[in-house]
C-alpha cells in the first residue's frame, strides 16, 4: 500500500508552485528498497541463464547505503559507465516507487506548479511526448514523465525543452524504398535549443507506448543525434554512455 506524502508537505509544496515529490531531493523511505531488493530477486530468478542474472545478484549483494547512492545516480543522470548494466534495474525500481506515490496525489496537487515542462508530480523530465487518441478531445498532446508516468498536456508544435514555437522540424524514419516506416514515431527537434524529444502518434498506432516505444526507436536517436540535435529528456531503462 503506498504511502501517501505528508499533508503539510504537499501544502508546502502547493504554497511554493514546486512538485511534491520532486525526486532528485525526495527522501525516500523503506519502502523503496523494499521494492529494489523484491525486483532483482524475481527478474534474478527468472532469467537465470540471461545476462541480466549476474548483474542482479552483485547489486542484491551490496548494502542499503551503496544502493540508495546508485539510485540518487540514476535520477540526477550521473551514472558512471561501469554500472551501465545496473541503470536499468534500479530506473525500473525507481519507477515502480514514484509511480506509486504520484498515483495517489490529487489534480489539485498538481496545480500550482507552472514550469510546463517538467512533471508536475515529480519534477522529471519527460521520456517522450503522446498525441492521444481521444474522441473527447482529439489530438491533444501530452508530456509522458521518464520517472511516474504522470501525463500532462503541453500545446502541440511547442519545444518540451524550451518552449520554443518556432523552428520546430519533425524527422522521422524512412523505409529503404524511401516511404515512411514507423508513422506513428517521429523526433521533434528544436533550432532555438537543439534539443529533441520523440513524439507518439495514436492516431496512426493505437498501441503507442511511450517508454517503450522510446526504447525501440533507438534508430531514430541516431539519426536525429547525426543532425545535431541532442535528447532532451532521458529514458531511465537506458544508460547512453553503456550502449
Ligand atoms: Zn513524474
Ligand atoms: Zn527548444
Amino acid at each position: 500500500m503506498a504511502r501517501a506524502p505528508e499533508a503539510s508537505a504537499l501544502q508546502s509544496s502547493r504554497d511554493f508552485g514546486m512538485p511534491p515529490l520532486a525526486a532528485t531531493s525526495y527522501r525516500r523511505d523503506a519502502q523503496f528498497l523494499e521494492d529494489l531488493r523484491e525486483l532483482l530477486a524475481e527478474i534474478g530468478q527468472s532469467s537465470k541463464a540471461s545476462p541480466l542474472a549476474p548483474v542482479c545478484s552483485a547489486l542484491a549483494a551490496q548494502d542499503d547505503d551503496a544502493l540508495g547512492e546508485a539510485a540518487d545516480r540514476v535520477l540526477a543522470g550521473t551514472s558512471n559507465d561501469s554500472e551501465a548494466a545496473a541503470v536499468p534495474l534500479l530506473g525500473a525500481a525507481l519507477q515502480v516507487y514514484f509511480t506509486r506515490l504520484a498515483s495517489t496525489l490529487e489534480t489539485k496537487d498538481l496545480e500550482g506548479v507552472d514550469v510546463p515542462t517538467i512533471c508536475p508530480a515529480c519534477a522529471s523530465r519527460p521520456v517522450a511526448s503522446l498525441v492521444r487518441l481521444d474522441p473527447e478531445r482529439p489530438s491533444l498532446r501530452y508530456l509522458c514523465c521518464s520517472l511516474c508516468h504522470t501525463q500532462w498536456n503541453l500545446a502541440r508544435i511547442t519545444c518540451s525543452s524550451c518552449e520554443s514555437d518556432k523552428g520546430l522540424q519533425y524527422f522521422g524514419l524512412e523505409g529503404a524504398d524511401g516511404k515512411p516506416d514507423r508513422p506513428a514515431w517521429r523526433a521533434e527537434a528544436c533550432d532555438d535549443c537543439k534539443g529533441y524529444l520523440k513524439i507518439f502518434y495514436q492516431e496512426k498506432d493505437p498501441h503507442a507506448d511511450p517508454a517503450a516505444d522510446d526504447l525501440a526507436s533507438l534508430a531514430l536517436d541516431l539519426l536525429v543525434d547525426e543532425r545535431g540535435f541532442a535528447r532532451s529528456g532521458p529514458n531511465l531503462l537506458f544508460h547512453p554512455g553503456g550502449g
